[in-house]
């Protein structure tokens, strides 16, 4: 079969055949339907030889939706030809974490070196794909696999941390985007069904900004050195209640903190090197700053029920396996507004 690989720190993503894997006892063998292109594959794909966590070659993609094609040995609820998605950060489904649905914050992935598909183990963007246990897998219904693909980090990321944040995105309060992008883009369209807040979208690029607008922010900003204090003025000079950093390089999260408020939420998901200091004096008082990692499996089930209910919709471009190494150039020059979905 196909799969789009990094085989080698510091060169481009290639397209190369390999085996299709037979899966093994508790072991689903997935035919991907699409696989999403994230930011977090070019961060990756910049890391340093040095410390490189993963070994390689590596096959990509870790927002993947497939049809199962065979069961290995064992008991299953679902069956051959059923459509699921994949639930990406997998833990080892024992401790206290696991046990509440946050394989995310499993204790002893690492320790076990459990990684995620895509992230240190095979992913999505193949042919074929193994999952090692049924858990792993949601039922994805008749939602559309190559809209729902992103759902399941591009959607669950920004879940999960506007989540945690609804009971200060009340009547009256703000909300702001950093890079609405691929996760950016989908965290409108949540802050906008979840809660009553005024969005404010904040992107460099203006394509972004229009997108972000046509989906549901009230208001954009260009980001540049004079973005907080229009952010300031547009919260009437007192900042937001919620800023979700999907960026998080030095120039965003400068800005992020900047329009932060008493007792705000500011979140960084984008994972671009970039630090909000803490501190009295240095940010107004009780601000809570955080930076998650993806969602649980229960709400990447709430994700697509939200999606299923007609709440988000990715905006998505679709490119077929051999155009991957191509789309990660695209998306690189910043050139793809929503998501770009690989359909192998
Ligand atoms: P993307 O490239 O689709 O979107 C990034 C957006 O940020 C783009 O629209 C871009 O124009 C905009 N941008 C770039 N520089 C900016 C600046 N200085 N100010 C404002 N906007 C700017 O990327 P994505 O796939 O949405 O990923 C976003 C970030 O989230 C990446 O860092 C990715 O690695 C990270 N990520 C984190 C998690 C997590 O679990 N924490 C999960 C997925 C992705
Ligand atoms: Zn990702």
């Amino acid at each position: 079969m196909k799969a789009v690989q990094y085989r080698r720190v510091g060169d481009q993503p290639e397209v190369v055949e390999v085996d299709v894997p037979e899966p093994g006892p508790g072991q689903i063998l997935l035919e991907v339907d699409a696989a999403g292109v994230c930011h977090s594959d070019i961060a990756v794909m910049s890391w340093p030889e040095e410390s490189f966590p993963y070994s390689l070659p590596m096959t990509l993609g870790h927002e993947g939706v497939g049809t199962v094609s065979a069961l290995g040995p064992g008991t299953y609820s679902c069956s051959v030809g059923d459509r699921m998605a994949v639930y990406g950060p997998q833990g080892c489904g024992r401790c206290h974490m696991c046990s509440q649905g946050k394989e995310n914050y499993c204790d002893y992935a690492d320790q076990l070196g459990i990684r995620p598909p895509g992230l240190g183990a095979p992913g999505a963007m193949a042919e074929y794909m193994l999952v090692n246990r049924e858990r792993h897998l949601v039922p994805l219904g008749d939602l559309d696999p190559v809209e729902a693909a992103p759902l399941t980090d591009a959607g669950l990321t920004p879940y999960h941390a506007i989540k945690k944040s609804l009971p200060k995105l009340v009547g009256g309060s703000r909300a702001v985007v950093i890079g609405t992008g691929g996760l950016g883009h989908v965290a409108v369209q949540l802050l906008r069904a979840l809660s009553p807040a005024e969005v404010i979208a904040v992107d460099v690029s203006e394509q972004k900004l229009e997108l972000a607008h046509r989906i549901g922010a009230h208001r954009t900003v260009i980001s540049d050195e004079s973005a907080p204090d229009r952010i300031r003025e547009l919260t009437n000079g007192f900042g937001a209640e919620v800023v979700l950093d999907c960026v998080g390089n030095s120039a965003t999260t400068t800005i992020a903190a900047k329009c932060t408020r008493a007792e705000s939420d500011l979140t960084v998901v984008g994972i671009g090197g970039g630090a909000v200091p803490v501190g009295f004096g240095t940010t107004p008082f009780e601000v809570s700053v955080s930076a998650p990692y993806w969602g649980s499996r229960s709400e990447l089930i709430e994700v697509l029920e939200l999606a299923r209910a007609g709440a988000v919709r990715v905006h998505v471009d679709s490119f077929g396996l051999d155009e991957t190494p191509e789309v990660y150039e695209r998306f690189h020059r910043g050139e793809i507004p929503g998501r770009a979905v690989i359909v192998p």
